[in-house]
């Protein structure tokens, strides 16, 4: 991973260097940023690819870069995956009618009801008094007549496919595009629980089949019931609008309200689904799983592409004529662009190296032992005592550590010493962020324990000194999608498997100044890293910061207090 900018890459032609600066945010660049800037120009430009992939690290100014690109073409959506950054960005750059921001309807206050989001509204019953003073209404027009709309990347698939006001603009900016697949897999997938359906009888028991396209005549005759049911859910929507509404013309709203209308809506989304995709799963080859529940209600039966790639079109490249994705994480062009279906040929890639000392962040492989499914057993009781020595060499300091599922999260808890169990904050399936929140406000030296926060959070400075990752972040084979799309192409197993890795590594180094230590303990990294190990495969795809912590890693564990037991 090197030749960053090749020298291809480097510089433009002056007026439009000067063009392109004028709409640089700030007086000052940051190393690499204003080189950045010029590559993507001359690859839209210059070399006239349609597709540009940025790899850019942490601190690189990735944001500013994106800006500066946005304002030149002046018409441009900026799509990212957190509710978080998209603030950021407001913050930072936000300007009525040049760059505009757009959210979900409940994240607006409804102007006629009170303590009522523009979700609960009146408006779908034609009720509104006075639209024009509507926040979301307000929003969403100031959004699509801005220069720059920014909004989260459902928000934009909802509303291109289901409004009629956004529509193609002369580019679109994907922030943290390497999880475009999931966010557009989350976007088709078809998901039907027993419980949700129940009250439509026999039919609520989920038949048991191998191939997706079995369960067409299922899904037809669930997309009846759903639609009778909807009529009549419209027709008692009407009816308790108008008893709602007082001859003053003021609106009350209840929880009736809000419930009949939140059916109609599922059931809308649903009848969708069905009707759009269920004819598509022989042809773009979907898969199926019933997840088998605590009761038979429980069951909840997935379907999915085992490619997202036949969708990208649709949902995304027909709203921009070229296109640019950044992250920090993109690892490998042709990975990157198989998976979401670019043709690799009108892609361009373009590196930037990162600015953090290697130093800053040591990357220590502990080699504790296989946490392969078979050898697992062997290696939990070993994996609790290099925690516990882990968590000793940092008294003093915040640290988190990354399970990868719940079993090893729960044999972490119980195993470990009194002394450092006091020190962990665990979360449950559901309350993730808010533990998150808390961790980052403690002074004290806790340690955040989680099977799931690979990604999105930022563990700067004294927020985070040390973290380990027990097991290698595999994706969940028991996933059919997972399994199918293995089957068929190797290389994405280990793509994402490096990609989930890096991800969680870079969580604590957020700043050149920073430093946080990283603890890898699944000898299962011997695959991709070790050449002399059996089964070894080179994944191709670490990024050379990453290599360059490794590196570092190596030179120092032997300093390590009881760190060569495992060599
Ligand atoms: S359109 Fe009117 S009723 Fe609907 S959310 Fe907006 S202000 Fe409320």
């Amino acid at each position: 991973m090197n030749d960053i900018f090749a020298a291809k890459d480097r510089g433009c032609d002056l007026i439009y260097k000067k063009k392109l600066i004028e709409h640089f945010p700030y007086d000052n660049y940051r190393r690499y940023q204003e080189k950045a800037i010029e590559a993507i120009y001359n690859a839209f430009e210059v070399k006239g690819f349609n597709h540009v992939l940025l790899e850019s690290p942490c601190g690189s100014g990735k944001s500013a870069n994106a800006v500066t690109i946005a304002r030149y073409y002046g018409d441009a959506y900026l799509l990212t995956s957190q509710t978080v950054l998209q603030n950021q960005y407001m913050r930072d750059y936000g300007c009525p009618g040049k760059f505009s921001d757009i959210m979900g309807r409940r994240n607006y206050y409804c102007a006629v009801m009170e303590n009522c989001t523009c979700d609960d509204g009146f408006c779908s019953g034609g009720k509104c008094p006075d639209p024009t003073e509507c926040p979301y209404i307000i929003a969403k027009e100031d959004a699509a007549s801005s220069e720059i709309a920014l909004m989260n990347y459902t928000y934009f698939l909802f509303a291109t496919k289901h409004s009629q006001t956004f529509f193609p603009r002369k580019l679109i900016i994907y922030d943290e595009a390497h999880s475009i697949d999931k966010v557009l897999m989350g976007f088709v997938e078809i998901k039907i629980k027993s419980r949700g359906i129940q009250r439509f009888g026999d039919i609520s028991r989920i038949p048991r089949f191998d191939k997706a396209s079995e369960y067409i005549p299922w899904l037809i005759e669930i997309s009846k019931c759903l639609k009778d049911e909807m009529k009549d859910n419209q027709v008692i929507y009407k009816q308790i609008l108008s008893e709602n509404s007082s001859h003053d013309g003021k609106l009350s709203v209840n929880d009736v309200i809000k419930s009949v209308r939140r059916k109609i809506e599922n059931s809308e989304k649903r009848i969708n689904k069905i009707e759009e995709y269920a004819k598509r799963f022989d042809v773009d080859k979907w898969v199926t799983k019933v997840y088998e529940g605590r009761t038979q209600d429980d069951d909840e039966v997935v379907f999915k592409p085992i490619s997202v790639a036949p969708y990208s079109q649709e949902c995304f490249f027909n709203y921009g004529e070229k296109h640019l994705y950044m992250s920090a994480t993109l690892l490998d062009k042709s990975n990157f662009c198989r998976n979401i279906g670019i043709d690799e040929k009108d892609a361009h890639m373009i590196r930037v190296p990162s600015t953090f000392p290697p130093e800053n962040r040591k990357i220590f492989f502990i080699n504790t032992g296989s946490m392969s499914y078979k050898e697992k057993r062997d290696t939990l009781p070993k994996i609790s005592a290099d925690v516990n020595k882990i968590m000793n060499l940092y008294p003093d300091k915040k640290g988190m550590i990354y399970t990868v599922n719940w079993e090893i999260y729960d044999h972490i808890f119980s195993t470990i010493s009194t002394k450092n169990r006091r020190r962990l904050l665990g979360h449950k399936n559901g309350d993730r962020n808010t533990a998150l929140y808390e961790f980052i406000k403690m002074k004290s030296p806790r340690v955040l324990i989680t099977p799931s926060l690979s990604e999105g959070i930022d563990l700067k400075d004294d927020r985070a000194r040390f973290l380990i990752v027990v097991k290698m972040p595999y994706p969940n084979m028991s996933d059919p999608q997972v399994k199918a799309k293995k089957d068929v192409d190797q290389d994405w197993f280990r793509y994402q498997t490096v990609l989930t890795l890096i991800q969680v590594c870079g969580r604590g180094v957020r700043s050149p100044e920073d430093w946080c230590d990283i603890y890898i303990l699944d000898s299962c990294f011997n695959q991709i890293r070790n050449p002399g190990w059996p089964g070894y495969r080179p994944p191709n795809f670490f990024t050379d910061d990453f290599i360059a912590g490794l590196n570092e890693g190596d030179k120092h564990i032997n300093k390590i207090e009881g760190y060569n037991l495992h060599e």
